[in-house]
């Protein structure tokens, strides 16, 4: 088993603290800053063993150094092609690769398109998708650095995960996103109801966050760049999905 802890810092970002439940190994899943987890941390009498990054952005790398200089044990595993700009990665990982905490063990898999090097970390046993800013709730990350095709294979990839897969994304976004999606598909029934659900929470200052994939397939527009009524609803109803996500993004750039 895995427990997993979710630290919302800065504006909208979450960090991860992840738990393998046999061992006590003890990762931090995108740091943002390194003081919440180093708090969280010692108030549990826990040590830290591993960081694992999805990306090099300051919001999800900012606390690397140190959490290092803190637990000097601490491994950064981090994406192979993003090591220039990455300090002191001690675990490079590419497409296909298997990292462990504990018994817990993730599949790497590279999404490239809001970064060249982004990757996503898959713990498939715990049902645990950690995708950092490639897929949010309704929405994705933007386009930094890959073109319409890559990230919508990406996504593609994602999409390709099991229905029950949790997605752990590092920004809450939701309510924006949800907003966005009704523009593109005004008559999804279960994008009506989720949204109503989702705005009730945030009034509360409940997390949205971690979703279900499931969900995300249904009503997340970005994953649906292939239905023909996202194809319809922004009047590509004969284009190609990479055309469609490239609109779509575009549209929620300007939003
Ligand atoms: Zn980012």
């Amino acid at each position: 088993m895995m427990e997993i802890i979710q630290l919302p810092v800065l504006s909208d970002n979450y960090i991860y603290i992840v738990t393998c439940e046999e061992t006590g190994m003890t990762g931090v899943v995108d740091p943002a800053s390194a003081d919440p987890v180093i708090a969280y941390l010692m108030a549990k009498e826990k040590k830290l063993d591993c960081i694992f990054n999805t990306h090099h952005h300051e919001d999800h790398t900012g606390g690397n150094a140190r959490l290092q200089e803190h637990y000097p044990d601490c491994e950064i595993v981090a994406p192979a092609s993003e090591k220039s700009r990455i300090p002191d990665i001690d675990i490079p990982v590419k497409d296909g690769d298997t990292v462990r905490l504990g018994v817990c063990i993730a599949k790497v898999i590279e999404v490239p398109g809001h970064t060249t090097g982004h990757v996503i970390y898959w713990f498939e046993k715990q049902n645990a998708l950690f995708c950092g800013d490639s897929l949010f709730s309704l929405g994705c990350g933007r386009m930094f650095e890959g073109t319409p095709e890559q990230m919508w294979d990406s996504l593609k990839k994602i999409r390709a995960l099991p229905d029950e897969t949790h997605v752990y994304c590092a920004h809450e976004y939701t309510l924006d996103n949800a907003k966005f999606a009704q523009t593109v598909e005004k008559t999804n029934p279960l994008l009506k109801s989720y949204l109503g659900k989702i705005e009730k929470m945030r009034a509360k200052n409940q997390p949205t966050v971690p979703s279900v994939l499931a969900i995300e397939k249904s009503i997340n527009p970005f994953l649906r760049c292939d239905h023909p009524d996202v194809k319809k609803g922004i009047g590509m109803a004969d284009a190609a999905p990479e055309e469609v996500f490239a609109e779509i993004r575009r549209r929620k750039d300007n939003f």
